[in-house]
């Protein structure tokens, strides 16, 4: 690339001392056992999430601090200091008590971004629960599929989900004893089947200890998508929080007095450890908001509540450009001192211009739902070259791999080669499984590397440029969708014969989601039919994983083995060339 369009940091820009100030000082010094010393641990030797994010302010200087600034059109912001979150996590931890769920037993989550979401997880935590947030904007299917791969003991979610996204399926969720209501008008609720939240957290007592779990002890499940069969729940420890800590301070440079905006949903990871975990962690005011994307608001909160860290997504960050340059122009930001974005490929226009309407780059870091916290990153001690993701943190050893064809891996010492992207095990937030799929965890890894599943290439200046993904999953709106789960729910549609979905290129959210169909005997294709099926879709998988497209075609193209070959539907769909066609049925 040229140099020229590097962006040189100044002193201006940092505005006051970095965490992260020598980069390969730090890397050279650094051990994740000095990391984990500057936590607490638990009296009796044990780590615990909730106990290192919480109850460590709650019980000291920073015990009326507000923790979490609660937004919400129309109604004011509340506020939650640590101490606060403190006993309404103990409530919490007291209902599953009562309720007789204890360590290791699962715990569903199912909201927006109300407080409730964030009290459910960390009152989990304090339990030795496991907990597993997940995203609101789920149809019933996503929902039903995870509380079962997940066995689902206690499910929080509102009346008006419950409704919407849980009832119809009620009954094919064998494991879920107890689903916990919330109301989302603030009253009380009485649906048959379910208990009222306010109720037992009213009754419950605030008090409670932490349950005593320790570092290899799993603590929170993260549902991802692989190109083929049902999501991979990806099983993460409490030792966990020592990466968050360490991350918070070189990736997101937390330090005590920030203000910290996390736009993440926590039902995607980056919503739980840095919208959740991180923050708490370093001690810091987070802005949550529970509203979706709107340009004037986000402009807003950013200068209305000077925040000073802000970490969100391309995005976002490509639908404030397109809102146009005239809304920002009416807000200042002078608090605002650091900007950071992970999900997905930040164009380098983007990280432009957030110099140019913020007055501040973006940095762009890179990790995954596997990897529990920030591996790779653009970082306050070093020069950003637009476009790509920065280089490994302090702890992190990064490398690109190539597959040799007797199937081993090896290391690519050359610059500027393309390879899988691999990461040497060993950092604490590493995932410990795919919950009851060993098999497929195993083949993540060759020797001492974690094999990401991303393409990318390492620079002679150590930085990594991502390429692209080497199975078929689909990024949209920085959201991990698998094609088969959109495709088993097309399936069901009783005109449906088969289906294939890709990820077609947008240049707003990245990907959407496009479905190409062929029908049934008997069927043919039309307007309505089309429409119906996108309903059909919506109404299933919800708005998030849904396509947004549907093509209809005589038969779909297959190996000659079955599998549908979604790689050259999208060659089709981009008018690339069709590649090695040799496998195709009745090609070659
Ligand atoms: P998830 O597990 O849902 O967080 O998705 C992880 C995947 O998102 C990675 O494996 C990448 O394919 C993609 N990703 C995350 N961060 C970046 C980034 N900074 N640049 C490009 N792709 C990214």
């Amino acid at each position: 690339m040229d140099s020229s369009s590097v962006i040189r940091k100044t002193a201006a820009d940092l505005r006051l001392s970095p965490n992260l100030a020598d980069y390969a000082g730090e890397r050279r010094a650094f051990a994740w056992d000095r990391a984990r010393a500057e936590l607490i641990g638990l009296p009796g030797g044990g780590l615990n999430i909730a106990h290192e994010a919480v109850e460590r302010h709650a019980n000291g200087p920073l015990r009326d601090k507000t923790a979490f600034r609660f937004l919400a059109r129309g109604i004011p912001a509340r506020d939650v200091s640590f101490g606060e979150l403190s006993r309404l996590a103990s409530r919490f931890a007291n209902v599953l008590r009562q309720l007789g769920i204890g360590k290791g037993e699962r715990v569903f989550v199912l909201a927006g971004r109300i407080p409730e979401l964030y009290i459910a997880v960390l009152g989990s935590l304090k339990n030795g629960s496991v907990v597993s947030p997940l995203f609101s904007a789920f149809g019933p299917e996503p929902v039903a599929t995870r509380v079962n791969l997940g066995a689902g003991r206690v499910l929080v979610t509102t009346d008006r989900l419950y409704e919407r996204k849980v009832a119809s399926l009620r009954d094919k969720m064998p494991t879920l004893e107890h689903v916990l209501l919330v109301a989302e008008d603030g009253g009380s609720t009485n649906i048959p089947g379910t208990l009222d939240l306010a109720a037992l957290m009213a009754e419950a007592s605030e008090v409670c200890e932490v349950e005593p779990t320790g570092a290899e002890d799993m603590s929170l499940l993260h549902f991802t998508s692989g190109t083929t069969g049902t999501p991979k729940g990806a099983v993460h420890v409490h030792g966990a929080v020592v990466t968050h800590y360490a991350t918070g301070r070189y990736a997101l440079d937390l330090h005590a007095d920030d203000i910290y905006w996390c736009t993440a949903d926590p039902g995607w990871v980056t919503g739980t450890s840095y919208g959740i975990i991180a923050p708490l962690l370093h001690g810091v005011t987070s802005i949550i908001d529970r509203e979706e994307f709107d340009a004037e608001r986000w402009y807003g909160i950013l200068q209305d509540e000077a925040v000073t860290v802000w970490y969100t997504a391309p995005t976002a960050i490509r639908m404030l450009m397109k809102a146009g340059a005239e809304i920002p122009r009416k807000y200042r930001f002078p608090s605002l001192r650091f900007i950071a974005s992970v999900g997905e490929p930040l164009n380098p226009e983007a990280v432009r211009w957030g110099r140019d309407v913020l007055g501040l780059p973006i940095h762009d870091n890179w990790w995954q739902t596997e990897t529990g916290g920030i591996m790779i990153a653009n970082t306050p001690a070093f020069d950003i070259k637009p476009g790509s993701m920065g280089r490994p943190l302090p702890g992190i050893d990064a490398a690109i791999m190539r597959h040799r064809e007797d199937g081993t891996v090896t290391v690519i010492d050359e610059p500027d080669v393309e390879g899988e992207l691999a990461l040497k095990r060993g950092w604490p937030s590493m995932f410990r499984g795919y919950l009851n799929n060993e098999e497929r965890y195993r083949k993540c890894f060759a020797g001492e590397w974690y094999l990401t599943g991303d393409l990318a290439k390492r620079d002679a200046d150590g930085y990594f440029w991502f390429i692209g993904r080497t199975d078929d999953v689909i990024k949209s709106a920085g959201h991990l969708i698998g094609p088969f789960e959109v495709e088993s729910a097309l399936m069901e549609h009783p005109a449906v014969a088969e289906a294939g979905v890709i990820g077609k290129p947008d240049p707003v959210v990245g990907e959407v989601v496009k479905a190409f169909v062929s029908l049934k005997q008997g069927f043919v294709e039309s307007e309505a039919l089309r429409m119906e099926l996108l309903g059909h879709a919506r109404k299933r998988l919800g708005a998030a994983v849904a396509p947004k497209e549907i093509a209809f075609l005589p038969s779909l193209p297959r190996t000659r083995s079955g599998k549908i070959m979604r790689r050259l539907l999208k060659a089709r769909e981009l008018g690339l060339p069709e590649g090695d066609l040799s496998t195709l049925e009745g090609g070659g």
